[in-house]
């Protein structure tokens, strides 16, 4: 789960993390009523939205005035901010961050991750921040330092201060630094986040550490026991069809190809996205409907993937473990009679009870191409959906 800039850096605030005074605003109104309460000039207006790259989309907006602040508001309030990290179509601007503006003396990069090869959290420092990290990894690597920390022990100061100096911050505010990359890193490890990104974490020209943005992911698995944070989901940034998936149980990802899949079991829905591809197509989603689905979630699942006007073909692929074929079988005819099934649905059902299954669907009187193995079913679907 993702959360707002302005929920991260309120997270941070509690850990003591220096953050630069503001407002949240959902309407014009708000903003000329809290933007004085600011401290400026400058003033920032920051477009909130759970992508980042706002500042080369025009969603950060530095002004000298309070009537250049309800300007910049008036601007970004409902307008759909295109970033490298939104869909095309970019993201509907719902929230406003009035922030009291910095000035910088540098900008550095500091991300608390996890690294799965280590299976370890890795603290990561450049003091290339603001800019893209990810294009700094790539053409100046020696530029990002790593840091693991060991789960037991803790973080290692030694190790925090050395960070800190290969990000070129001033000795004398070394100590500062680590209880700050202390502090994040608490923060992290508390809220069961998945990733911290503190881009760009700022010295000021008053030799301050600022944190002047804040990106966190949580782990999904861990929401149950961290109500505080699930309290913080805007259901509104995410898409509307996954927002429906989970609420049924399904784990969906909506994707830009014209094939869609319905399969039990993320591996084997891995596997037949692969396949699809290797046949020349390309997925319309991602869907695991999971080890015992109902005839219920079939026919949701169904609904969703009919939702998408990309759609051309639908693959069915079913392997029947501690699920038995029949029953799936069942739900599928119940399904494609429910919903208005207008394109060519591949199915292939395999395992426990597979020719009771593949009797049920031949009785019914939908249509659907049958195929006996998983590169028969890519293959059908793909020559189907073109
Ligand atoms: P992102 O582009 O979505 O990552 O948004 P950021 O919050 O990182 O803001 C982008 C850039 O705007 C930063 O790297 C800064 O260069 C600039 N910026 C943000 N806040 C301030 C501020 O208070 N003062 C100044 N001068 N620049 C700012
Ligand atoms: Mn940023």
């Amino acid at each position: 789960m993702k959360i707002h800039e302005y929920q991260g850096k309120e997270i941070l605030r509690r850990y003591g993390v220096s953050v630069p005074p503001s407002v949240v605003c959902r309407s014009v109104d708000e903003v000329d009523q809290l933007a004085p309460t600011i401290m400026g000039p400058p003033w920032v207006v920051k477009a909130q939205i759970h992508a980042g790259g706002r500042g080369k989309g025009g969603g950060v907006k530095v002004v000298s005035s309070l009537e250049d602040v309800h300007q910049a508001a008036e601007e970004m309030l409902g307008m759909m901010l295109v970033t490298h990290q939104t869909s095309p179509d970019g993201q509907q601007v719902r929230r406003l961050l009035i922030e009291e503006g910095a000035a910088i003396h540098s900008e550095m990069y500091l991300g608390v991750v996890i690294d799965r090869v280590s299976q370890r959290v890795v603290i990561i420092g450049s003091a290339q921040g603001g800019m893209d990290i990810e294009s700094v990894a790539a053409s100046t690597p020696e530029h990002i330092h790593r840091l693991s920390v060991d789960p037991v022990a803790g973080v290692d100061e030694a190790g925090l201060a050395l960070l800190a100096e290969k990000m070129g911050i001033p000795s004398d505010l070394q100590l500062e630094a680590v209880g700050l990359f202390s502090s994040i890193y608490q923060a992290f490890w508390e809220s069961d986040a998945s990733l911290v990104e503190i881009n760009p974490l700022i010295l000021t020209d008053d030799q301050r550490l600022v944190a002047l943005d804040a990106k966190f992911n949580f782990d999904d698995s861990a929401l149950f026991r961290q109500p505080d944070i699930a309290a913080l989901r805007d259901v509104d940034e995410e898409n509307q069809d996954e927002v429906d998936a989970s609420a049924h149980g399904l784990n969906y990802i909506a994707l830009d190809g014209s094939i869609g899949c319905l399969v039990n079991g993320a591996g084997l829905a891995m596997a037949t996205m692969d396949i699809i591809k290797f046949y020349g197509g390309e997925p319309a989603n991602f869907l695991d409907v999971g080890g015992g689905a109902t005839t219920e979630q079939v026919t949701e699942a169904f609904k969703l993937m009919l939702r998408n006007e990309s759609l051309r073909a639908i693959l069915v692929n079913i392997f029947g473990g501690i699920m038995r074929c029949d029953v799936v079988a069942e739900g599928l005819v119940s399904a494609a009679q429910e919903v208005n099934l207008d394109v060519p649905l591949v199915v292939r059902l395999e395992g426990t009870n597979v020719e009771r299954g593949r009797e049920i669907l031949a009785e019914s009187n939908i249509e659907i191409i049958p195929a006996a193995t998983m590169a028969e079913a890519a293959e059908k679907v793909v020559a189907a959906a073109s």
